[in-house]
């Protein structure tokens, strides 16, 4: 079987992530018409909310169960979970069904955000492992921009009366098709030779290797992965030992600032804050598809350089970027720019906007990812991974929930809000240099072993 194949549909469920959570703010206009859900009503926040929440749960019980049957069988089973939750929503009778199967179809993006990159990563040589594993950021943010269209144009096209109550059903069942392409291109892929180690089956790791690798590098990978394998059992009580501890630590607060950072309030709500400058309805919907546009572009430009660049250089030029992107913005606020030049406030507002989305997509966006596949020791991985992944759901949930109800409090002028997601860049940059170590260019087993060194250290000191 092709590498190219097995990266290609290991990484498909990062397009499902981008489609199912780009998809709503499109399906909302139809709800309403369709099944009249009331616009910034209770029930239009759980609508949107509701897959974040199944998110949140489906990536923790992913990955405790990538840990036990293993990461092929899991991802199926996620691909399963994406096929009935996608026709669900389409075929939903009424609201509270359609929360239903956004929950369900949450646990699959949750799911699919736990599982990937940790597939990617198990499977990559550590020279590539960048650029392979942002092969799911690029999937997700394909997914998001194929979600923007989707809405674009049915929303454009076919507003008439036959559309509004049957079109959320086209928008939201279309997501069954890269579902049961997930599926059936699963079925095929290999399991990780990291997973098949760690249960004993040496000879498969191998074998699925040989696709991979130079026939020269294979069992001398496959000794080491054995080496970093000590007598650890793998349960959640060692994911807080000594040795695990910086790597729950460092991925659960990436996690929770990638989020903080307010990157949904742009992905989800761009046209509710082109609406703070007084951009027109078509304007909106251009920047919005604009928006998803450049954030595909960062995303294949920071493939090209993420295994050539430190990821912790990385991180902080994004946030530094992401600060100055958002004090520009804060600033067009503060002065009410848009009630003296309302033209110059939306023009500056949408070109900040993309900055801002362009530093995320070559940073945070791919790489937070990626340092959760990467820095967990093997026997905790998935769990790690899980966790890991939950807090980065939950936080996403926080911060599309109170969005719109802080805007509402603030009469709609963002500008403390930018104030404080300047600040939250700003704690990142200081996180960064002071509590990550640097992983690229690292096997995944060098990376355990500086774990069990700083652990060591630890020891002594005391
Ligand atoms: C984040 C998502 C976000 C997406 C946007 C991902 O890395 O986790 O929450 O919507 O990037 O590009």
């Amino acid at each position: 079987m092709s590498s190219k194949f097995i990266y290609f549909f290991g990484a498909l469920g990062g397009l499902l992530f981008g489609y199912d959570t780009g998809i709503i703010s499109g399906a909302l206009h139809f709800l309403g018409q369709g099944l009249h859900v009331e616009e910034n009503s209770l029930e239009e926040g759980f609508v949107t909310a509701s897959l974040l929440i199944g998110a949140a749960l489906g990536a923790i019980i992913a990955g405790k169960l990538a840990d036990i049957i293993g990461r092929k069988k899991t991802l199926l089973l996620a691909s399963f979970i994406f096929c009935i939750g996608a026709a669900f929503s389409g075929l939903a009778p009424d609201v509270s069904i359609i929360v239903a199967a956004r929950i369900i179809l949450g646990f699959g993006v949750g799911a699919a955000s736990a599982l990937v990159p940790m597939y990617l990563s198990e499977l990559s040589p550590a020279a590539k492992r960048g650029s392979l594993a942002f092969l799911n950021q690029l999937m997700i943010v394909l997914g998001i921009l194929l979600s923007y269209v989707v809405n674009y144009v049915f929303v454009e096209a076919f507003s008439d009366e036959f559309n509004a109550s049957s079109g959320w059903r086209i928008v939201l069942s279309a997501a069954v098709v890269p579902a049961l392409l997930m599926l059936v291109g699963t079925l095929f892929l290999p399991e990780s030779p990291r997973y098949l180690v760690r249960v004993g089956d040496t000879a498969e790791a191998k074998r699925v290797l040989s696709n991979l690798r130079p026939a020269s590098a294979i069992d001398r990978e496959v000794e080491e992965i054995n080496a970093a394998l000590s007598t650890r059992k793998g349960n959640f009580k060692e994911l807080f030992s000594k040795f695990a501890r910086p790597a729950i630590i460092i991925g659960a607060t990436l996690a929770f600032l990638q989020q903080f950072m307010g990157v949904n309030t742009v992905i989800y709500y761009a046209p509710k804050i082109l609406q703070t400058v007084a951009l027109d309805e078509q304007g909106q919907r251009l920047v919005t598809i604009g928006i998803g546009l450049v954030n595909v572009v960062a995303t294949i430009v920071a493939i090209t350089i993420i295994d050539r660049v430190n990821r912790r250089t990385i991180f902080t030029a994004g946030a530094v970027c992401m600060a100055i992107g958002l004090s520009v913005l804060a600033f067009v606020e503060g002065t009410d720019l848009e009630h003296t030049n309302q033209p110059l406030a939306a023009v500056i507002t949408s070109f900040m906007l993309m900055f801002y989305i362009i530093s995320f997509g070559i940073t945070w966006g791919g790489a937070m990812w990626i340092v959760l596949g990467e820095i967990f020791p093997l026997h905790v991985r998935g769990i790690g991974v899980g966790l890991a992944s939950m807090v980065n759901w939950v936080s996403n949930f926080l911060v599309t929930l109170l969005f719109p109800a802080a805007l509402g409090l603030l009469d709609d002028d963002p500008f403390l809000i930018y104030i404080a997601m300047t600040l939250v860049c700003l704690a990142g940059v200081v996180f960064v240099r002071t509590c990550m170590f640097e992983t690229k260019g690292k096997t995944l087993e060098d990376i355990e072993t500086d774990l069990q060194m700083r652990a060591m250290k630890l020891k002594e000191g005391k």
